[in-house]
């Protein structure tokens, strides 16, 4: 089965090309049947947190083996 390629871009900002990673931590936090993405500038000022807070819960999810992350 081919892989989709993933073009999503922020909803907000507009930046395109978001990264597997951004895709997948807006599916985590926003919910696995989201249409619009935001880059993690835009995700950390919409959840009112800071973009290494975002940046830390990649990790953490990279470390469970989540595959929506690279
Ligand atoms: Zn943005």
């Amino acid at each position: 089965m081919k892989k989709k390629p993933i073009e999503a871009s922020c909803i907000s900002c507009g930046k395109h090309n978001l990264t597997k990673n951004e895709v997948g931590i807006n599916k985590k936090l926003m919910g696995e049947n989201i249409e619009t993405y935001y880059c993690l500038d835009c995700l950390a000022d919409y959840l009112e947190v800071s973009v290494d807070d975002i940046n830390a819960k990649i990790e953490e999810f990279k470390e469970e083996g989540c595959a929506l992350f690279e």
